[in-house]
């Protein structure tokens, strides 16, 4: 405690002068908590430090990629192997076959695979993909769900948009926007509605198999068996935005867990080992309309780029050996198990959910199910509830609406410190 933030707050002072709010991505920005944002000098393992000297056991990891922890010595150092033989060529290199490979044999619903820079680009690709496949415009979203911010994907979307209260933002013209139909997430009835009625104009479906842009939903039985269904029967194709679930839910990602099979899959996150990457894929017949192959252009100069392609097979085959996620299960559910004690002990009226590694404790006396539902948690004792854990070194996503994450690297050690920090921290609300 008596922790001092003066040079992360001289530094963001001077990022304000240069930087929109100080930040290159808005919920960084720390406004939804209070406070300043910590500029954070490095990491190791499950550990961040920030300018000041301060260190935190870190829940955040990037906002997801760091399943194998901070500067992991294999992602390290495939990572300077690559930059010694050059950083891009714009030209193809083994390695992209090697995570292709990697990804399409543990995502078998993904034929072939097409690397971009981020899960943005991916999530927008796949749709122009999928509009061209269906020859159909519309795109229905479920409220609450982040896909990136590309025009018409921003309607109603979760994460930093909702956190700030921006979901639907201006700039985004409306005829763009129109074609984005959003529902709300766990409900059969309305999406069945929508589609019954409309169908002859829908291309695709787009979901986060488990929507951790809202902290973290998980879906009720048989509503993504109902999706499954309802799209192949009215020709429209199902995309699973598993650019967070993937490699968290499971190894093989949230359609892994719930045994289904979407048309397209996006990725991101973990597949670059916290380099940008992003991947899209599905079935062949669908990505062979992409270019040079079919008419559908999309391109990248820094694409496959050798870098983030090494630090992605390496943090795979992490992930691939013996007993890694049995092991992650296991940290997780200890999490869960403290966290939820400490919550009864403190007197504290949340709601716990976990799919994996990702999890949210929402400031919520009622089951979180969908968006409205998640709106409904105090989020002014969230805020309390960040600051304090902050105090006593423990760094969650600052906002209620933002999942947390484990890596390999959260020892049982650090958990058990975070669940007294846990109980603490709850204890002064
Ligand atoms: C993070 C995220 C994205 C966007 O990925 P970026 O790399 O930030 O562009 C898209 N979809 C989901 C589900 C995400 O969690």
């Amino acid at each position: 405690m008596n922790r001092t933030y003066e040079k992360s707050k001289e530094l963001f002072e001077r990022a304000n002068t240069l930087i929109p709010g100080g930040v290159n991505s808005p919920v960084r920005a720390f406004k939804a908590v209070g406070g300043n944002p910590l500029f954070i000098s490095h990491g190791l393992g499950a550990k961040i430090y920030d300018v000041d000297g301060n260190e935190y056991v870190d829940y955040v990891l990037s906002w997801g990629p760091l399943i194998c922890g901070h500067a992991h010595p294999a992602v390290v150092n495939a990572i300077k192997e690559a930059a010694e033989r050059g950083t891009s060529y714009g030209a193809p290199t083994a390695g992209e076959i090697e995570l292709a490979q990697l990804i399409t044999e543990i995502y078998p619903s993904i034929e072939k695979v097409r690397l971009v820079n981020s899960g943005t680009e991916a999530t927008m690709s796949a749709i122009r993909v999928a509009r061209a496949f269906a020859k159909r415009d519309g795109v229905i979203k479920f409220e609450g769900c982040y896909h990136g911010h590309a025009d018409g994907l921003l309607s109603k979307a979760g994460s930093g948009a909702t956190t700030l209260g921006i979901p639907t933002s201006p700039g985004v013209p409306a005829s763009y926007a129109e074609k984005t139909i959003t529902a709300p997430f766990n409900n059969m009835e309305v999406i069945k509605n929508i589609i019954e009625k409309d169908w002859k104009d829908i291309a695709c479906v787009i979901v986060e198999p488990v929507v951790g842009n809202s902290g973290c939903v998980l879906p009720l039985a048989g509503f993504l068996e109902g999706l499954r269904d309802l799209t192949a029967r009215y020709g429209i194709l199902l995309i699973f935005d598993e650019v967070m679930t993937g490699f968290r839910v499971a190894y093989g990602g949230a359609q892994a867990a719930f045994k289904i099979s979407p048309d397209m899959t996006c990725l991101g996150k973990v597949i670059g080992g916290g380099v940008p990457v992003g991947a899209y894929g599905g079935k062949k017949d669908i990505m062979s309309l992409v270019a040079p192959e079919g008419p559908v252009y999309q391109a990248g100069t820094l694409s496959g780029n050798p870098i983030a392609v090494a630090a992605g097979i390496a943090t795979l085959k992490i992930l691939g050996e013996a007993g890694v996620y049995e092991s992650l299960e296991e940290k997780a559910a200890f999490l869960e198990e403290g966290l939820r004690d400490a919550a009864k002990k403190a007197g504290a009226k949340t709601k716990f959910y976990r799919a994996g590694t990702m999890f949210c404790q929402y400031f919520n006396e009622n089951e979180v199910i969908d968006y409205d539902t998640a709106l409904k948690s105090d989020t002014k004792a969230f805020g309390k509830f960040f600051r304090a854990l902050l105090e006593r070194g423990v760094y969650i996503a600052p906002s209620q609406f933002e999942a947390g994450f484990l890596s390999i690297a959260h020892t049982r050690p650090k958990l058990e410190k975070t669940i007294e920090a846990a109980y603490d921290a709850l204890k002064t609300l």
